[in-house]
């Protein structure tokens, strides 16, 4: 059979269905190749759309199409014996890394942002062995989004990865509710490429749990990341508060904005119909996420300003707001004549 992949994306981070799917086809006889729609027909053609927003164009020429990925909806998935097969590292041969999942599955249900305990259930579950998807790379990527709360089999797997020597990045970040004394013992022993944590919930108190992983001596604090969430379910308070507090404890925060898109252009100014679709209250917030944003990303500004009252864009802002939003009342007055 001939067979076509498309990667619908893009080919900036290898899809691991496709390659999956080619090895697979490939154990077969079967001849893959990438999907090209003027090149001849294909007895099947796979399309895999990781992004909603991407576009996919009609195939057809081809016998039969598959189209799947998190991009179409979240429930499909390849078939057992295709998932469980080790990816044809062939197709991307760009990118140098092992990719795969160990564990599959995150119990934080209450994370409405996030598809993943819809995707892949509300339970951190081991998936595979690092020898199903890691063939002697010197750097293993791994999709895992919670291995540390797969409590039954983390040590193991960890073991695993420290056996194999190679440089380790967690994609999905680490929970570090999970960074019990065992699990930083056992880290030690495992090249991690860089650490990042999350605190996304302002009514969690993190703290005392990134005292323990700042004073274990595992990563200096100073070069952890940790995504702190805005614009969600937080007030500005509650912002501050868990930036000051990872501030204490020498991390570096980044701030992350829900929905930024929705607010602003990709140079960050507000979009001209945001005044119709939030409340002045709503654009205020956001602004405040915004600042917060670049004085936590920005390492000079986070190094010189202490306080984000040291930041000065900020403290203009709060001063002009007033005028900003009188000015936006009057041409809304305007506009109604
Ligand atoms: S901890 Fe991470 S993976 Fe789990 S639900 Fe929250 S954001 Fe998603």
């Amino acid at each position: 059979m001939r067979i076509g992949l498309f990667d619908v994306d893009s080919h900036n981070f290898p899809n691991l269905p496709l390659m999956k799917l080619s090895a697979w086809h490939k154990s077969r006889g079967d001849t893959v190749e990438w999907w090209d729609p003027g090149d001849g027909r294909y007895s099947i053609v796979y399309a895999s759309k990781v992004f909603t927003e991407s576009v996919l164009p009609a195939i057809t020429n081809a016998d039969t199409v598959h189209i799947g990925g998190s991009g179409i909806d979240l429930k499909n998935k390849l078939p057992y014996e295709i998932e469980h097969t080790t990816p044809d590292y062939s197709l991307y041969p760009q990118f140098k890394f092992a990719l795969g999942w160990l564990t599959r599955g995150c119990p934080r249900a209450n994370h409405g942002f996030c598809i993943t305990p819809e995707k892949d259930g509300c339970r951190s579950i081991k998936t595979a062995d690092l020898s199903e998807f890691w063939t002697g790379q010197k750097q293993i990527y791994l999709l895992d989004q919670n291995l540390l709360a797969c409590k039954d089999d983390r040590i193991d797997l960890i073991r695993q990865l420290a056996a194999s020597k190679a440089e380790v990045e967690f994609g999905g970040g680490m929970d570090v509710r999970f960074m019990t004394d065992e699990v930083i013992e056992e880290l030690r022993h495992v090249r991690v490429k860089d650490y990042h944590f999350a605190w996304d919930d302002p009514k969690e108190d993190l703290f005392p749990q990134f005292s323990k992983v700042a004073s274990s001596g595992l990563f200096p604090a100073r070069k952890i990341g940790v995504y702190v969430l805005t614009n969600y379910w937080s007030s500005h308070e509650e912002d501050l508060l868990r930036i000051y507090k990872l501030r204490i404890l020498g991390y570096c925060p980044y701030v992350m904005i829900y929905d930024k898109q929705k607010f602003v252009d990709a140079r960050g100014r507000l979009l001209p119909d945001v005044w119709d679709r939030y409340t002045p209250e709503q654009i205020f917030h956001f602004k405040l996420c915004q600042h917060l944003q670049r004085w936590t990303s920005n390492r000079a500004l986070w190094a010189s300003c202490q306080t984000v009252n040291d930041y000065r864009p900020y403290i203009q802002f709060l001063t002009k707001w007033p005028d900003i939003l009188r000015r936006h009342q009057h041409e809304n007055h305007l506009s109604q004549f």
